[in-house]
């Protein structure tokens, strides 16, 4: 087929999996017991297990073991009776065995799901330590230098391979923010991608929709945020429909993207693919979960964001899209439902609704509602006051301006700002005068021209500031003209 035939009309689908290195957050390192580090001076939190002395022991970290598991329940897996860890080898001055602790053909855990997307394994490793490329300020012997910090070498990893489920890049964000929420609720990891505590890896390729077997993939590594991995998908994927249209092959290889530039570049190809010549870890006996350690792992649980989702969808009548924002960012829900439970006379779908769009937009960038000066029970009241048509929509939100600035009660300021609805008297007053001054649509609406009702319905929202509900005040003036 030539490029100008039916190829050049052909559509692509994406296929997309996800690789997930999550830094635990345990007391001590996954093989020793140095504590972890959190920023302290370079190279103070080592041993010469983590450093890699000959002679010296690993012994494997319960607490890690117990998140591991953790996690792998969360993601729904099967346990392995007894995994095994490997030596996967290679030579980098971040890993002084030269080689790191990995497992390999035996993972703690297979076949999970979460949302849409299988698991396919889930397991232990450490992690390297941080090279720091010190440029010409730390020459040595003339040339440019780089110097190693010890203290991240041996912290605990989990890393989650999915299937190649995912078919966009919006679905990768989206989630990838699923899995962040889910690893977050356990408690295992602070999941912070700037800080490198939840690392992602896009393994990336696209086939002719309709196929069913699967193109060579590329690998984006370390995307620091899902914002960046969904535009570096992105950008991978138009990469590759460029290549194929043009007739040539995608490669297998491995890629950098720059947010900032936008620009994908070669880290390294299939050529020179590590082997990584695993073979079985000889100082370390298989991790071979007990019942009990079981059970205290699922007890360890709480309720999780895809089953909280579920449960605001089924209990609370919420659109799907709000149940997952609120239950994906656990502090949005739990206001939710502390507002939720402080009036009972609050539409739970209103509240929703008022929690997710205008309360988020007053707070500032991910803020946390709970700091915010409106109180849970106070926003439940305003949404109840709507509901009762004591107040608009519109005087509402002046009211929640307020409530967001200094606090208070609803009520209160909705009664000192003269913002409740106008009675029924004043209403009918308004309506008159409004009836009086708008002759002209009065007489169109005679003549059929319900449009022209806008007009008269607009003029009494004018004169009462909008304490006047669009709806009743509709009523009326029908009622009068058709009188
Ligand atoms: P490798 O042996 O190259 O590491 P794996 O089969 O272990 O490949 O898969 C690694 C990751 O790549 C997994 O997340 C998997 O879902 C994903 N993957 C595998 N094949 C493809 C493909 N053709 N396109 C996109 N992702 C893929
Ligand atoms: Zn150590
Ligand atoms: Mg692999």
């Amino acid at each position: 087929m030539t490029p100008e035939g039916p190829a050049a009309e052909r559509r692509y689908e994406p296929v997309i999996g996800l690789e997930i290195h999550v830094q635990l957050r345990t007391r001590t390192k996954m093989f020793c017991g140095c504590a972890l580090s959190f920023g302290e001076e370079p190279n103070t939190r080592t041993c010469p297990i983590c450093l890699g002395h000959p002679g010296t022991l690993p012994a494997v970290n319960a607490e890690a073991v117990h998140f591991g598991l953790m996690i792998a329940l969360a993601l729904e897996c099967d346990l392995a009776e007894r995994s095994v860890f490997h030596r996967k080898n290679y030579f980098y001055p971040d890993l002084p065995k030269g080689y790191q602790i990995s497992q390999y053909d035996v993972p703690l855990a297979r076949n999970g799901v979460l949302g849409d997307v299988r698991i396919h394994r889930v397991h232990l490793e450490e992690d390297a330590a941080k090279l720091v490329h010190a440029g010409s300020s730390g020459r040595l012997h003339g040339a440019e230098a780089s110097v190693v910090d010890f203290n991240r070498g041996g912290t605990p990893l989990v890393e989650i391979v999915t299937e190649p489920d995912i078919r966009s890049a919006a679905e990768a964000a989206e989630w990838g923010r699923l899995l962040r929420a889910t690893l977050r609720a356990t408690g295992v990891s602070d999941v912070n991608m700037e800080e490198g505590s939840l690392r992602v890896d896009a393994n990336v390729s696209i086939r002719p929709a309709g196929e069913s077997t699967y193109g060579t993939k590329a690998e984006l590594k370390n995307m620091n945020s899902f914002r960046f991995l969904e535009r570096g998908i992105e950008a991978e994927l138009a990469r590759q429909e460029a290549i194929v249209r043009d007739g040539a092959e995608v490669e297998q290889e491995t890629l950098h993207f720059d947010p900032q530039t936008g620009a994908l570049t070669p880290l390294r190809s299939k050529e020179y693919a590590h082997d990584y010549r695993y073979f079985p870890e000889p100082d370390l006996v298989p991790v071979a979960p007990t019942e009990e350690m079981v059970s205290r792992a699922r007890g360890a649980l709480p309720e999780l964001p895809a089953a909280r989702a579920g449960r605001l969808e089924a209990d609370r009548g919420l659109p799907p899209e709000t149940a997952r924002l609120l239950a994906f960012r656990a502090e949005l829900g739990d206001y939710y439902e502390a507002a939720l439970a402080a009036d009972g006379d609050v539409d739970p779908r209103a509240l929703a609704s008022w929690v997710t769009n205008d309360l988020q937009a007053r707070l500032g960038d991910g803020e946390d509602p709970a700091r915010s000066s409106v109180e849970p029970a106070a926003l439940a009241r305003l949404v109840a006051m709507v509901g009762e048509r004591r107040i608009s929509q519109s005087a509402a939100k002046e009211v929640l301006d307020v409530l967001a600035a200094e606090g208070g009660d609803p009520e209160a300021i909705a009664s000192e700002r003269s913002l409740e609805m106008a009675g029924g008297d004043e209403i009918a007053q308004v309506v008159e005068r409004a009836l009086e001054q708008n002759a002209d649509a009065v007489e169109q609406v005679r003549a059929g021209n319900q449009k022209a009702i806008g007009a008269i319905v607009g003029a009494v929202m004018r004169e009462t500031k909008g304490r006047a509900d669009g709806g009743e005040v509709q009523r009326l003036i029908r009622e009068r003209i058709e009188a």
